[in-house]
Parts: structure tokens; C-alpha cells; sequence
């Protein structure tokens, strides 16, 4: 039996109007038969604190944050979550007695995926990551708490390679964090020694259809796990590359499932089952 009072979930970002969130969870809950709706709440910059407040008076259980606001959102919170605050992006917020909680549900949908189809165990790995944005953080976050003992991060913009240095090696002793902006060279040097290669830049995504985050110049040793984080296109160049040289990969798209049925059960109690979770990842 339904309760009367519809419970409204929901999705804020700047361009969300391609974004698989709603699809997602309002495929669980029309599989629970819970009385919520998950809506796209489309805004600019200038809207984000209204649109908060908004949301806070008409009691929103709560919403997925995506770019550019993961990090802009966290100041009109109560609180954050640790591993929020470790990685310093939320991607959900919950409302519970009138104050608005944020948590990160990236990390460990990144993580799944790894683990459960890859059998992939964290302790002692070496890892390439390339780029240092808001979804690296997350990587990385996931990648020391897995307990990886080397990262190696690469960025265009070598100040924010560093910047995500300074935030997570001095609570990480057992990890060691490399940053380089000039890739080949050093990249050569790092790659046949890494168990897994991360990308987290938008290169080879619908955006950049034909560019590729790694140089083809450099061999890709087959025994690397490689992970784009894109989900669309379903194979970058990046991927098909690496699928035709033998290599284990995976895209993102479970990554977004995972992430988003955790964000379902912080809001609702209900951890979406994985027969359901195989069926949504068929379906997009
Ligand atoms: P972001 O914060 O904007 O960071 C983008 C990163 O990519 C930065 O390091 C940036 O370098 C680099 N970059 C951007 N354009 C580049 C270019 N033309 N050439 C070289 N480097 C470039 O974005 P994000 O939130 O981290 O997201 C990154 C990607 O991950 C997106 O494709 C997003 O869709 C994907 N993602 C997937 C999931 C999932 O669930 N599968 C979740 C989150 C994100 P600079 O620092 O030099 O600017």
C-alpha cells in the first residue's frame, strides 16, 4: 500500500539533460513500489543557494549533486560526511530533520565494480591515474582506502595534479603519491610496473569522441587493468584499444549504477538488490 505523501528525490547540475541519474532511480523505485519521484533540477551557478534553500523548505529528502557544484554545494550543508570531507565533493545530500547532510557515494561505486566483476584486491597496487579533477578525488580517495601503496597522477594542469597531492599524503603515510604533468616520458617509466590505469578526464567521451586521455606511442603492457571513467560512448578509443591489445577494462557505467544505488539507500533504507542493478546496467 502507497502512502499518500509522495517523497521527491532529485538530481542538481548545470547539464544534466543527458544525465542517466533519473532513469536510475526511478527504476528503483518503481521496482520497491516506494512512493518517491527523482527529478532533474537543471540550474546555473547563480541559483545553487536558492535553489538549497528551496529544497529545504519543502522538506526534498534529498538530491544528487553533480557538476559543477560537488565541491560549490558542500558550504550550505549542516554537516559532511568523513570520506566527503576527505575527498572534498559531495554527490549526495540527505534531509533529515531539517538539516541537509552530504555524503560521497563515488568512491565506493568506483570501487565495485573492481571487486566484485575483476576480483581486484587494493592492498599494495600501483595505479595510474589520469587527471585531477572532482572524480579523481574520489578515485584516489577509494584507491588509499582500498590500501594501494603507489599513485601516480598525470594532469594537463600540473597545480592541480599538486593541490590533490597536498590534500590526501599526510594522511596517507602508506601511499605514495606522484604528481607529473609532462606525460610521456614519465608515463613510460610508471606503466610497467602498475596494476591499473584510471582514466577520470572527459578525453574519448561524447565531448571528445576522438581524442584519447593516453598516448598511442606508448605501450600498454596487456597484464594492466585499464578503467575509463566514461560511460558514453559505451567503448572510448581508449577502451577499444585496450580491449584489442588483451587487456582486463572496464567503462563507467557501473560505476554510475553503484553509485547511485548507494545514494538511493542512504535516502531510503532500501540497498537496491544486484539482480536489479544487472538489469539497469543491460538496459543503458
Ligand atoms: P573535472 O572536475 O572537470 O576534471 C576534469 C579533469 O580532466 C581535469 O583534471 C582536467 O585537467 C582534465 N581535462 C579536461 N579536459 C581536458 C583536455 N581537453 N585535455 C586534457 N585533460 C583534460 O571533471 P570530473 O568531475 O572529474 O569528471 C571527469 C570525467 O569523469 C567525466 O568524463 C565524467 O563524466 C566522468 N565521471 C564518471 C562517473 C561515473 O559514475 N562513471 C562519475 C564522475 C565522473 P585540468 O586540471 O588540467 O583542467
Amino acid at each position: 500500500m502507497m502512502e499518500n505523501n509522495i517523497r521527491v528525490l532529485g538530481l542538481l547540475g548545470e547539464h544534466i539533460e543527458n544525465s542517466l541519474s533519473p532513469f536510475i532511480h526511478q527504476s528503483f523505485i518503481n521496482y520497491y513500489q516506494i512512493n518517491y519521484v527523482y527529478l532533474p533540477f537543471q540550474i546555473t551557478q547563480f541559483e545553487l543557494e536558492e535553489v538549497i534553500k528551496s529544497f529545504k523548505e519543502s522538506k526534498m529528502r534529498g538530491f544528487n549533486v553533480t557538476n559543477p557544484f560537488k565541491e560549490k554545494v558542500i558550504k550550505f550543508l549542516d554537516d559532511v560526511d568523513r570520506s566527503a570531507a576527505d575527498i572534498g565533493a559531495i554527490n549526495t545530500v540527505v534531509q533529515k530533520d531539517g538539516k541537509l547532510y552530504g555524503y560521497n557515494t563515488d568512491w565506493s561505486g568506483f570501487q565495485r565494480p573492481l571487486q566484485d566483476g575483476l576480483s581486484f584486491n587494493f592492498v599494495d597496487k600501483r595505479v595510474i591515474v589520469l587527471g585531477a579533477g572532482g572524480a579523481a578525488r574520489a578515485i584516489i580517495y577509494a584507491l588509499i582506502n582500498g590500501g594501494c601503496s603507489e599513485i601516480s597522477v598525470f594532469n594537463r594542469n600540473y597545480k592541480n595534479a599538486l593541490a590533490i597531492k597536498n590534500s590526501f599524503q599526510k594522511k596517507s603515510p602508506g601511499c605514495q603519491i606522484e604528481v607529473f604533468s609532462s606525460f610521456k616520458k614519465e608515463l613510460e617509466k610508471k606503466i610497467n610496473c602498475s596494476d591499473l590505469l584510471v582514466n577520470t578526464t572527459p578525453l574519448g567521451s561524447w565531448y571528445y569522441p576522438d581524442s584519447v586521455p593516453f598516448p598511442e606511442s606508448v605501450n600498454l603492457p596487456s597484464s594492466l587493468i585499464v578503467y575509463d571513467l566514461i560511460y558514453y560512448p559505451d567503448k572510448t578509443l581508449f577502451l577499444k584499444r585496450a580491449e584489442k591489445n588483451g587487456n582486463r577494462f572496464l567503462n563507467g557505467k557501473a560505476m554510475l549504477v553503484y553509485q547511485a544505488a548507494k545514494s538511493f539507500f542512504l535516502w531510503t533504507g532500501i540497498e537496491p538488490e544486484q539482480g536489479l542493478i544487472d538489469e539497469i546496467l543491460n538496459k543503458i
